[in-house]
């Protein structure tokens, strides 16, 4: 068949059924940012697939490019499934809402190897932690942290460091998606307040690995997701989900 082979790593962000047994994926790879494919008879008992073609599975994938944008699946060898993941309901809604902000941010064949790697992190990261009673380490906290970085990625980081309205470095009380960051009290127009720790949340997240991200009270971590969602409603036009569902 004409066009040519695409040998590349990829994860699967969502796997959509198509036709009588056939599938439609999108993945997001390294060098070609958000890629669409269909697996052809994927759904039949012997497909050669397997399960490997279900959504967060980390893989070396094959695929046939021919004129269409949509490439197909001709190979697929998993590289991580991420298995205790998939038996926990907070790590797999977790999964699921970091896939669909990706597949929401980075939806163009732009390359942002960066971004590959974050989220194979963050899976990581949620299926060591599945199981897990209690605790935070599955919850608000780290996937504001996640999507954080993902705003870095997309040149959407806030402006932290002084007011993004008028630059002065002190009294900083809000935060304006407008403006695209802090501002001071001269500035807060339009803003909403964000405290202390909601602020030191941020600076930290940036700053430091998904493995190490900060915790804070869930007062600071709801004012540090509106910051987020001002900051996209705003440059980037586009409302994510929840960063946590019921269970986070
Ligand atoms: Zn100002």
């Amino acid at each position: 068949m004409a066009g040519r082979a695409v040998k590349t790593e990829a994860v699967v962000l969502r796997s959509m059924r198509y036709g009588e047994a056939d599938r439609i994926l999108h993945l997001y790879t390294p060098d070609r940012g958000r890629v669409s494919a269909i697996a052809k008879g994927v759904r039949r008992a012997r497909s050669r697939f397997g399960g490997r073609l279900e959504p967060f599975f980390r893989l070396r994938i094959e695929l046939h490019e021919g004129r269409s944008e949509l490439l197909t699946v001709t190979g697929a060898q998993t590289v991580q499934g991420y298995p205790r993941l998939r038996g926990d309901v907070r790590a797999l809604d977790g999964a699921s809402r970091a896939c669909d902000a990706v597949r929401r941010l980075f939806e163009t064949s732009e390359p942002h190897p960066g971004v590959f790697n974050l989220l194979c992190r963050h899976l990581a990261l949620l299926d060591e932690r599945a199981g897990e009673a209690g605790g935070t380490s599955l919850g608000r906290a780290p996937a504001l942290a996640f999507r954080l970085k993902l705003l870095l990625a997309a040149g959407l980081t806030p402006q932290l460091s002084a007011c993004a309205a008028c630059g002065e470095r002190e009294h900083l009380v809000g935060f304006s998606g407008a403006a695209g960051g802090v501002v001071c009290a001269a500035c807060e127009a339009g803003s909403f307040p964000l405290g202390q720790e909601a602020y030191a949340f941020m600076t930290e997240a940036l700053g430091r690995p998904l493995i190490d991200a900060p915790g804070a009270p869930d007062r600071a971590l709801g004012e540090v997701e509106r910051a987020i969602s001002a900051t996209l409603e705003h440059h980037a036009h586009l409302r994510l989900m929840p960063a946590v569902g019921q269970w986070g």
